[in-house]
């Protein structure tokens, strides 16, 4: 292999001077320095001419290629025909290696677009998760505030059951207040029954008392009419002899009362019988004419 491809030979390797020796060829019109170091070309320093860009160059910087013919070579194109030799060999690897590139930007592509699309889903769960939690919180929320209500409600029922209660209790008290003030009240009436009772029977005894003094009134006259209805000697006898309670009467003018004693019959008690025989003796004796008889 090495013997069909390029032999590189130094200026200084002794088949280098051989070369040289047989005088390599030569550029007729060369140019005055050496394209690469820019040495100037003299009697000693030749130039030779580069049988690829036919450029000047130096003896340092040219080569001599031993394929088929033996033709100098300056550094510059060497170099760039090492590098197409390269480039040619590692042609087939430079493409599986740009087809293996190529496929592995596609497939990174792939999951680019595939971790894009799991982006998309996760930044979408992650809103739908944020819109649950607010919907979760909201339902918390609304269920707690269900709950303080369901707790009031129950205290204010609890209240109400208290009141009616209190309630019951204060109208089971008023009922045995009513109850004992009824009896107290039922006491007094029976008390007030009695007293009527009584009222009524004294009021009784008081008519009989009446009756009796209307009894005991009847037959008997007023001492301010007695003068009217007596003669002058009459009334002076009367007078004398019942001079106090003739007196008392004359006080009590208009009352039909204390003259009542002034009687001239029924109502004469039996131990005032002296007296009762002395008006008689007086009417008897003094007057058949007025009205006392
Ligand atoms: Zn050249
Ligand atoms: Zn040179
Ligand atoms: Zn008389």
């Amino acid at each position: 292999m090495e013997d069909t491809k390029t032999q590189v030979l130094t200026p200084s390797s002794p088949s280098f001077k051989k070369l040289f020796s047989k005088k390599p060829p030569r550029s007729s019109n060369l140019n005055a320095h050496c394209h690469i170091c820019n040495l100037q070309f003299s009697s000693i320093h030749k130039g030779f001419e580069c049988s690829v860009c036919k450029k000047g160059v130096c003896k340092e910087h040219i080569l001599v290629r031993t394929a088929m013919t033996l033709l100098p070579i300056c550094d510059d194109c060497e170099r760039s025909r090492i590098k197409k030799e390269i480039a040619r060999e590692l042609a087939p690897q430079y493409k599986s290696l740009k087809g293996d590139m190529n496929w592995m930007l596609k497939e990174k592509e792939k999951i680019k677009t595939e971790i894009t699309g799991k982006y998309e889903i996760i930044s979408r769960l992650e809103i739908q998760m944020k819109n649950n939690e607010k919907t979760y919180a909201q339902r918390l929320e609304n269920f707690e505030k269900k709950i303080e209500e369901e707790n009031e409600r129950e205290k204010t029922v609890q209240n109400v059951i208290e009141s009616l209660k209190n309630a019951l209790t204060e109208s089971q008290n008023s009922e045995e207040q009513m109850k004992r003030k009824n009896e107290i009240k039922a006491e007094e009436i029976k008390t007030h029954i009695e007293e009527i009772k009584e009222m009524k029977e004294s009021e009784e005894k008081f008519l009989n008392n009446i009756d009796e003094i209307n009894k005991n009134l009847r037959n008997t006259i007023p001492a301010t009419k007695i003068k009217s209805i007596a003669c002058s000697k009459c009334y002076e006898a009367l007078k004398e002899t019942f001079k106090e309670k003739y007196m008392d009467a004359l006080r009590n003018e208009g009352r039909e009362s204390l003259l009542a004693s002034f009687i001239l019959k029924a109502s004469v008690k039996p131990t005032e019988g002296t007296k009762r025989a002395r008006i008689e003796s007086i009417t008897r004796e003094t007057c058949k004419q007025c009205l006392l008889m």
